[in-house]
């Protein structure tokens, strides 16, 4: 409980930190001397363009995966928020220019791209830069664009959109008249460059100093393979079970190469890291090709999904497919730990060949307090089990009577999680028990 508050109380704090860091740009226009002349619709639009030139600022520091920042919700909430919030900056940011042109038509003439770059055409640039980058985020997978180059687009774009806003506020030059409002620009400017030189410079350098080794490859149910992964010259890192990694192989970690992994391995266990990673695109299918020796990193861990963090009485799991790698990595600390709190496994997948780690599920039965219930979209046949997919009837015949007081961990496909928490709210489970994990974050 003191952990959930404690939690929140960090969560309420960043928000609040958040809104200050949004609005004082606005700070910015209000210092000094009130220019007369300047009628209330354009002060009104620059006011908007600020706070969305604010929030895109931010968007740096929002992906710099601080911990104490992603902790309270979870960097897939931070995410979330991350890709939702560009839409509000767009739009104030859109009202900018939008709103002087109405209010000033005579400003039509400015926007003369063949007139160099005067102040309009570098803000207009900026916009340009923002509409792109939020166009090929949407429409991604529309245009059959793989994630690495989008991902280093998006790097570019961003950092284009924000640093032309930049130079058309210093060349408008009338909100940093002063030196207190130049002193607040330069600390915000500040702030939004050094997210940037810290993500793409300075942590990669630093886990340039901690690197792994890929020790085993082992073949696993459901075309997935485990990577057996140990720190290199160092300790390794702590984890809480369910938390996951950014794992970069066979490459450096300043090429954007990276993908997130969730540690499959018990917590309990020190050094080795264990990532068991299913064929689903073009870089995962070459991961059973991988040689042991071969160099890694990992950035992490990362994450709320862990049973350590929603201390219960007794829990149930959820998985779908691969997303039983959390699960499985809470349920091994559980045994090591000697923990016999109760817990139900739902695993859904596509048959009972496929079911990854099956085997040691059936073992971890004996250390456990552990019910497991397959759901099988093709099962063999004779197979008495459940069929089909995670349902509010099959939770209904298989939930224990302490349901209510139970914490839930859901990981798999995003439909899967959308019908599993509604399943479970129709049948009552409070949602702040209800914990989920997707494994698409972009
Ligand atoms: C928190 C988290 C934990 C995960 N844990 C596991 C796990 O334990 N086992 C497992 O098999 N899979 C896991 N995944 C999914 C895994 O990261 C993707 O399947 C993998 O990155 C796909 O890469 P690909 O290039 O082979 O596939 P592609 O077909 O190229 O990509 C498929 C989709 O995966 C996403 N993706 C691709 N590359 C990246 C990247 N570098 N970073 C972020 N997303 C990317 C994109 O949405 C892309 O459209 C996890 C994902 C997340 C977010």
């Amino acid at each position: 409980m003191e952990v959930t508050v404690r939690r929140t109380i960090n969560g309420i704090f960043w928000i609040l930190v958040y809104l200050a860091l949004v609005m004082a740009p606005l700070f910015v226009m209000l210092i000094g001397p009130e220019r007369p002349g300047r009628g209330f619709w354009r002060e009104f639009s620059v006011a908007l363009g600020f706070a969305g030139l604010g929030m895109m600022g931010l968007q740096f520091l929002l992906t710099t995966r601080f911990q104490t920042i992603t902790a309270p919700y979870g960097i897939d909430v931070v995410y979330h928020f991350h890709r939702q919030i560009t839409f509000v900056a767009l739009v104030l940011i859109l009202a900018h220019p939008v709103i002087l042109l109405v209010e000033t038509p005579g400003m039509l003439r400015m926007l003369n791209p063949f007139a160099g770059l005067n102040l309009v055409n570098i803000g207009l640039l900026s916009v340009l830069a923002l509409v792109l980058l939020v166009a090929l985020s949407v429409w991604r997978r529309g245009f059959r664009l793989r994630y690495e180059p989008w991902r280093l687009t998006h790097g570019l774009l961003a950092t284009a959109a924000v640093v032309l806003a930049m130079v058309h506020v210093t060349m408008v030059g009338y909100y940093i008249n002063t030196p207190d409002k130049r002193t607040l620009w330069i600390i915000m400017a500040a702030l939004w460059i050094g997210s940037l030189v810290y993500i793409r410079i300075i942590k990669p350098l630093y886990l340039l100093t901690r690197p792994y080794k890929v020790a085993e490859v082992i073949p696993e149910r459901g075309e997935a393979s485990t990577l057996v992964i140990r720190p290199d010259g160092h300790r390794g890192m702590t984890f809480k079970p369910g938390q996951f990694v950014w794992l970069t192989v066979g490459s450096l970690p300043l090429f954007l190469s990276e993908h997130p992994f969730s540690i499959s391995s018990s917590a309990m266990k020190n050094g080795a890291v264990e990532l068991t990673i299913k064929k689903l695109g073009d870089w995962s299918s070459r991961v059973s090709e991988i040689q042991p020796g071969t160099r890694a990193y990992l950035d992490g861990p990362y994450g709320a999904f862990s049973l350590d963090m929603e201390v219960a009485d007794g829990y149930v799991f959820l998985a779908g497919g691969v997303g039983i790698t959390p699960i499985v990595g809470m349920l091994r600390t559980m045994a090591d730990r000697q923990d016999r709190r109760p817990v139900q496994l739902y695993y859904g997948s596509k048959d009972f060949e496929s079911a990854t780690f099956r085997e040691e599920l059936d073992e971890l039965k004996h250390k456990l307090n552990l019910d497991v219930v397959y759901v099988l979209e093709e099962p063999h046949e004779g197979w008495e089990g459940e069929r089909g997919y995670i349902t509010p009837e099959l939770l209904a015949r298989h939930l224990p009577e302490d349901r209510l007081t139970r914490h839930y961990f859901i990981c798999g496909p995003v439909p899967m999680l959308n019908a599993v928490t509604r399943a479970l709210n129709l049948l009552g489970v409070p949602q702040e028990q209800v914990h989920s994990e997707p494994f698409n974050m972009v």
